[in-house]
């Protein structure tokens, strides 16, 4: 034998093991379901869950079984997590936000086994129980509660669990590649789909989301973690916060503007993650509440497309650097991020602006190609747009209970995706193939045209979408919410185009609405608006 080293398996157990002995006294702070703040650390995490999984093999849960969580972000749902997978379970998050009969349908594709939740989503359990076929065991997040024990009968506390797990439990020397977590896809179109994390490709993607180069997390960060944990595992930053050490400031069912910002201003916040609809409302907070979020150093927005105006304000006016990043459930989910390189460093601000817009490059373990129609590769020089297709160490193979692969015959996974790629790797997602705008033959990106109707103080939110035509197939209209109190008309808004964008792609139309539908994660539903607002060309006599 030449010599060799140590062989570990790369377990979710080790991260929950490491954070609680070397940043045993670092804050966890959260925001309970009844409001109030409560404040726990590592070591009590590291003890709590390690107790947790005992309780729940004793409960009969074995390796694998899939253990759903209908929960906020809060420190009862952080102890699951690492119980469930450390423990060799499979953690399933459960977006609440979903239709009853998506929830239904995926609880019973998942056959989840046992359901722990939050207060707050009982009216969710007791109205869709007769329907959950598999699950046998319902757990409450909290001390005894008679309203809950009448609510749903047989129900476990989860303060009443812990205590019957052993102190002296030993974390179980599993398989790297056996699963740790599931997450479903929103499902805009069809059934929503698993995908099945295994305890190596998360441990891979969690070492990559904390280096510099991609989220830079360390022990001397405050992160407040908006993306709920039951979407595409809040980014991933629950694993990497236990790596690193940091500090998590986790916001419970306090969403809101306000919430957000007390949080941050309160515990001295130094990074937040959201999608953009987020962002909105805490820019909304600060501005009317004339907080500066000087402890708010950099934010990571995801899940849509940030608006340039928002990456510029939240730089310009509150001196906090975006991350504009790029992933999907089936990329666990980072899959770019957005980080200049040293030849970047002269740029001058508007292009250094124009560069921080797109949504970044790949870090080690991601590759990214764009292809046409035939799966030909074109070039990645910046201005091609071809459907984004990626391949890596934590990206999806087979979906959750299906046979076949989700792969192309040459081992990628097609995004869905419209996007180019410049010849240092960033990569600028144009739109979703099936949202991007056909007028005449030729493209426009609907994810463009609503950075400029946004930029318009006017608008608060703005989505483009294609309304058809009896000339062109489809021209560009925007849907736009107005900002509270402004007074902004449709030729204003079209006006704001003018030498932002091609002539031939300014919008035809601009429709005013009180609010823009938005999907289990946040998303704009543009089927939705389609059926709604598709006809508006027609019916104006275009
Ligand atoms: P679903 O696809 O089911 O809605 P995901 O949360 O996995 O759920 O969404 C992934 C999709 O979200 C991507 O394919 C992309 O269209 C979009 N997306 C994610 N991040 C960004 C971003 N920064 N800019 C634009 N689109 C994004």
């Amino acid at each position: 034998m030449l010599g060799s080293m140590m062989k570990k398996e790369l377990l979710i157990s080790d991260l929950i093991v490491h954070a609680a002995k070397y940043h045993a006294d670092t804050e966890i702070v959260s925001r309970e379901t009844t409001g109030e703040m409560h404040t726990t650390n590592w070591a009590d995490v590291g003890d709590a869950s390690r107790k947790l999984a005992s309780a729940l093999g004793k409960l009969g849960l074995s390796q694998g079984d899939r253990v759903a969580t209908l929960a906020w972000n809060n420190h009862r749902h952080l102890k699951i997590w690492f119980a469930v997978s450390g423990g060799g379970m499979v953690c399933h998050t459960l977006n609440p936000r979903l239709f009853p009969e998506q929830f239904i349908f995926i609880c019973n594709d998942a056959a989840d086994k046992a359901m722990f939740f939050d207060k707050t989503f009982m009216p969710l359990i007791t109205g869709t129980r007769a329907h959950l076929n598999t699950v046998e065991h319902f757990i409450y997040m909290g001390a005894h509660d008679d309203e809950v024990a009448e609510a749903v009968p047989g129900v476990v506390f989860f303060d009443e669990l812990i205590e019957t797990g052993a102190d002296d439990y030993d974390w179980p020397q599993i398989s790297e590649d056996s699963p740790c977590s599931l997450c479903y896809t929103s499902g805009t179109t069809g059934n929503p789909k698993g995908v099945l994390y295994a305890n190596r490709s998360t441990m891979l993607h969690t070492f990559s989301i904390a280096l510099p180069d991609s989220l830079g997390l360390s022990a001397n960060e405050v992160i407040l973690p908006v993306v709920p944990m039951f979407h595409a595992n809040a980014w991933g930053i629950p694993y990497a916060a236990a790596m690193t050490g940091a500090k998590l400031v986790m916001p419970g069912p306090g969403l809101d503007g306000d919430s957000l910002l007390g949080l941050v201003d309160d515990y001295q916040v130094s990074l937040a993650l959201g999608v953009p609809t987020i962002w909105q409302m805490l820019l909304a907070s600060a501005a009317k509440s004339g907080s500066r979020m000087a402890s708010l150093k950099r934010n990571v927005i995801g899940g849509s497309a940030a608006a340039p105006s928002m990456i510029a304000t939240f730089r310009d006016d509150y001196d906090c650097d975006t991350i504009h990043a790029w992933g999907m459930t089936e990329t666990s989910p980072l899959g770019s991020a957005n980080q200049p390189k040293a030849k970047h460093a002269d740029l001058d601000a508007e292009a250094m602006a124009a560069l921080r817009v797109g949504q970044g490059r790949p870090p080690f373990g991601i590759d990214l190609r764009i292809v046409d129609d035939a799966g030909k590769e074109f070039p990645n020089d910046g201005t091609t747009q071809g459907a984004l297709q990626c391949c890596g160490h934590w990206v999806v193979d087979t979906y959750f209970g299906k046979d076949a692969s989700a792969m192309t015959e040459d081992g990628w996974f097609d995004t869905g995706d419209v996007a180019t790629i410049d010849a240092d790797g960033f990569m600028t997602i144009r739109d979703r193939t099936k949202d991007i705008i056909k007028s005449g033959g030729e493209w426009i990106s609907s994810v463009e045209l609503e950075g400029v109707a946004v930029s318009h103080p006017g608008v608060a939110m703005a989505a483009a979408i294609g309304a058809t035509h009896p000339k062109w197939d489809e021209r560009p209209i925007i849907i736009a919410v107005k900002a509270e109190g402004a007074e902004v008309t449709e030729a204003e808004v079209i006006a704001h185009f003018e030498g932002k964008i091609a002539k031939w792609q300014t919008p035809d139309a601009v429709v005013f609405t009180d609010t823009i539908p938005l999907n289990a994660t946040g998303k704009m539903l543009k089927n939705k608006l389609r059926d709604q607002f598709g006809n508006t060309l027609i019916e104006k006599g275009t």
